[in-house]
């Protein structure tokens, strides 16, 4: 059993995210290899450190084959919080992408299949992802993705405003949680957010680019902002199969309160006609 950072070895870096390192660790005895993902935080980081400890208390609840297993949180003296995680072999989603560009629809569609499977686990147990994005999203030796990153994320019930100073990475937010006036998102319980995620996420894959604003475009706050609330709704391309166009339809409904559940989409024709 690992019981402190000391008893991990540090064999590579694997990537940098907002304010933490991630490594490639393997325990000394046993050499069982996992990721090690380390936050530091300076004196004016009261809240993401807030942040990372709801990330702790919600990552030590959960176990799922559809998320990345966090077996230990550590807090060291030089007061950093290290996550000690399965390590996902093959990186994430988005690395996938910037090497092969775009997916075919069988894959994605098992892929559009584990996600809803993560999140009905997640959402079963109250918890908001917050956070779903190509680079959240990571692949293991067999080629499973599995949900990653409980950055953003709270427990709905109970401590309601916990995390609410935590933001989400905007280009894959909802329009409920970027103009919340607009789109009656006071109300919104956070779940349906998850979906729009995963309908930008899907097509992504699909069409190879952020499909929400042209290629040539520069995503600034501004712009993402208006293509996620006021943008037409991106039409899918010719070529995608009238099962994927309607599952991407369903996820990409502006209004929360129409958008399909993950209940409905586990049962929607282009990921409940696989196996496994
Ligand atoms: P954010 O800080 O918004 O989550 P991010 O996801 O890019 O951004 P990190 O979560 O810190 O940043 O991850 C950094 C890199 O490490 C990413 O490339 C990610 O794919 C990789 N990574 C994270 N966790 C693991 C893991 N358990 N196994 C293998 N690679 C991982
Ligand atoms: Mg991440």
């Amino acid at each position: 059993d690992i019981e402190s950072p000391s008893d991990l070895e540090k064999l590579s870096v694997i990537g940098h995210g907002n304010g933490g390192t991630v490594y490639k660790v393997c325990n000394r005895t046993s050499s069982s290899v996992y990721a090690l993902k380390v936050l530091r935080f300076d004196q004016n980081a009261a809240a993401i450190r807030h942040q990372a400890a709801c990330e702790a208390e919600i990552l030590k609840r959960v176990d799922s084959q559809y998320i990345v297993k966090c077996h230990a949180v550590f807090d060291t003296i030089g007061g950093e919080l290290c996550f000690l995680m399965e390590y996902m072999e093959r990186g994430s989603l988005y690395d996938e992408l910037s090497v092969r560009v775009n997916l075919p629809e069988d894959v994605i569609s098992g892929v559009a299949q584990r996600v809803l499977r993560g999140l009905d686990y997640l959402h079963g147990m109250q918890i908001v992802h917050g956070d779903i994005k190509p680079s959240n999203l990571l692949i293991d030796g067999k080629g499973d993705v599995k949900i990653a990153d409980f950055g953003v994320s709270k427990i709905v019930v109970g401590t309601r405003n916990a995390c609410d100073t935590c933001m989400g990475t905007c280009a894959y937010m909802s329009p409920e949680r970027v103009d919340p006036e607009r789109w009656n998102g006071r109300n919104a319980d956070g779940f349906s957010g998850d979906v729009w995620s995963l309908g930008v996420v899907v097509l992504e894959c699909f069409v190879g680019h952020y499909p929400l604003i042209g290629l040539g475009e520069k995503p600034d706050w501004a712009a993402l902002m208006c293509a996620i609330c006021f943008g037409e709704r991106l039409e899918m391309p010719e070529t995608a199969s009238p099962e994927f166009r309607s599952f991407v339809k369903r996820c990409l409904e502006k209004d929360w309160r129409k958008r399909a559940t993950v209940d409905e989409l586990l049962g929607h024709p282009f990921v409940n006609n696989k196996k496994s």
